[in-house]
């Protein structure tokens, strides 16, 4: 009889908005525990170079590519099957794996005994979980948010990510574009805390916003002034001397 062994790996997802500097913590996990020997496999999907984890700081790193269909629990195995063991495990944009991946992950912990650190995005542009993000929240040992303080134009705190195109939000559209701007020319993604991303409201200056908040009304919003209704602009700052009332 065998005692069972007391394993301390734990599956744990970390999550942020984009640009919040998941991938940048995935790297940095990956290269302290290969430095300190351990072994592992770095993991991502569909991120903006071919078969590597890259950060917007400028860091890369080889990476083995999470195709669909693909069963990371048999990846991991033949892993530690090849080299021993398998240590651990970094995924980064883990919101795009499948349900049934993110439980393969949870294999690899308690069968394989390696650690699993998950990186991804919370809400997609519609506003809903990912569904590999879902399941992360239901299945992981620990969920934390990255704490790096993303900010909407406004200054509240930016909890999710409006797609836009053309400069304009939309909630609708292939779930799949990543903020790659050689695969999506007139798609951006921008930073909103929840009502700006509720409103589709742009920052003041910005154009062209969205014409759905009803609080322009000034005569500058009009579309197409026919000629007749531009009037000559008063310099700035002088007192107006038709003796307009404000
Ligand atoms: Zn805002």
């Amino acid at each position: 009889m065998t005692a069972e062994r007391h394993s301390h790996a734990e599956l744990r997802f970390a999550y942020g908005t984009m640009g919040s500097g998941k991938s940048t913590m995935a790297l940095q996990i990956y290269h302290n525990l290969a430095s300190a020997g351990m072994r592992g496999m770095l993991w991502t999907q569909l991120d903006r170079v071919d078969g590597r984890v890259s950060s917007r700081l400028g860091v890369s790193a080889d990476a083995y590519r999470v195709e669909e269909g693909l069963n990371l629990y048999a990846a991991g195995k033949a892993y530690a099957d090849r080299n021993g063991q398998l240590d651990f495990m970094v995924c980064d944009e883990a919101q795009f794996y499948s349900a049934a991946q993110i439980d393969q992950l949870a294999r690899v912990v308690d069968e394989l005994d390696a650690d699993v650190y998950c990186f991804g995005l919370l809400r997609d542009f519609r506003g809903f979980l990912f569904p590999g993000t879902a399941r992360l929240l239901e299945m992981a040992d620990s969920c934390d948010e990255v704490a790096v303080e993303s900010r909407c134009w406004c200054g509240r705190k930016a909890t999710h990510n409006a797609r836009l195109v053309d400069g304009v939000q939309v909630y609708e559209g292939d779930l799949m574009v990543v903020d790659d701007p050689s695969q999506t020319p007139n798609s951006t993604y921008e930073l909103r805390c929840r009502r700006h991303w509720i409103s589709g409201m742009s920052a003041p200056g910005t154009v062209p916003k969205v014409a759905k908040p009803k609080t322009v009304e000034s005569s500058a919003a009009k579309p197409e002034p026919s000629s007749a209704d531009i009037a000559p602009v008063e310099p700035l700052g002088e007192p107006s001397s038709s003796g307009t009332a404000v």
